[in-house]
């Protein structure tokens, strides 16, 4: 209903959390260009792991950027999650008065490397979309697994059709996608499944080093991530072939454990303040 009062065509925020210079911003923005006005507000610089973060204490800086193509886009010095804040919070109405408030949807990506199972607490590409849905706007998060693609096409493609379909269905309440794309060639892709998170399997290890002053300092290094490839989830659609579209929640209440804690009866002790 927004789009048919404000515009002829739906109006999409385009974010990621690699920053201005990730080669599948372009792409992603190509393929959407075809059916939306599509602004794209993007970090200055490489946010991956960075999580669901607001920025609190320091300014937010907006400037002007081109994409790969010339197309024009807006990078800030804010996190993947400040720069949709930033646009639903007005700012690019402020630049171009003519634009609706707030977008119809947000796309969040294409990240290089997948986000699946656990990952999605780190994902700065995930938690772009979490903001959406935060201010009342359905979002997709689209990854694809591998570290250092080449091959953007499909994923972009993709992402255009969920993007329609989503549009389309027009959700009572906010819809957030989280796929992932096999890093395969378009015709070994199976097809789609529709998962629920799976469990990432860790590898991470501590490196210790030494500074040129004696000093000891650290990474969080080790082997790449691998998971448990169980049948219905995201990490076991990627290792069939097929690409993983999982719908997601907020709400990380433990359901489950509802009962168990109130049969706890935490009556706190009278004079603990005392
Ligand atoms: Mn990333």
């Amino acid at each position: 209903m927004a789009r048919e009062i404000h515009s002829q065509r739906p109006y999409i925020l385009l974010t990621n959390d690699d920053g201005v210079g990730s080669p599948g911003l372009c792409a992603v923005k190509q393929s959407l260009d075809e059916l939306a006005d599509v602004a794209v507000v993007v970090p200055d610089h490489n946010w991956s792991a960075c999580g669901h973060s607001k920025t609190m204490h320091k300014p937010l800086r907006v400037r002007s950027a081109k994409l790969a193509d010339g197309s024009d886009a807006i990078a800030t010095n804010g996190s993947p999650s400040d720069c949709v804040a930033l646009v639903l919070l007005g700012l690019l109405k402020r630049r171009r008065p003519g634009r609706p408030h707030k977008p119809d949807l947000v796309v969040s990506g294409i990240n290089p490397g997948a986000n699946v199972g656990q990952d999605l607490t780190y994902s700065g590409t995930v938690a772009a979309a979490m903001e959406a849905v935060i201010g009342g706007v359905s979002a997709i998060a689209i990854s694809l697994d591998a570290y250092e693609p080449t091959d953007f096409a499909f994923a972009a493609g993709l992402v255009a059709h969920l993007a329609c379909q989503v549009l389309e269905a027009e959700p009572s309440q906010p819809l957030l996608l989280n796929v992932n794309v096999p890093a395969l060639p378009e015709q070994e892709i199976k097809g789609v499944q529709i998962t629920r998170l799976g469990r990432r399997l860790y590898r991470d290890a501590l490196v210790e080093r030494t500074d040129p002053r004696g000093k000891a300092y650290y990474w969080i290094g080790g082997d790449p991530p691998v998971g448990v490839p169980e049948d219905g989830t995201d990490i076991g659609a990627l290792a069939q072939g097929y690409v993983s579209v999982t719908p997601l929640l907020l709400d990380l209440t433990d359901y489950a454990r509802l009962p168990t804690l109130k049969d706890w009866e935490l009556e706190f002790p009278r004079g603990l303040g005392e």
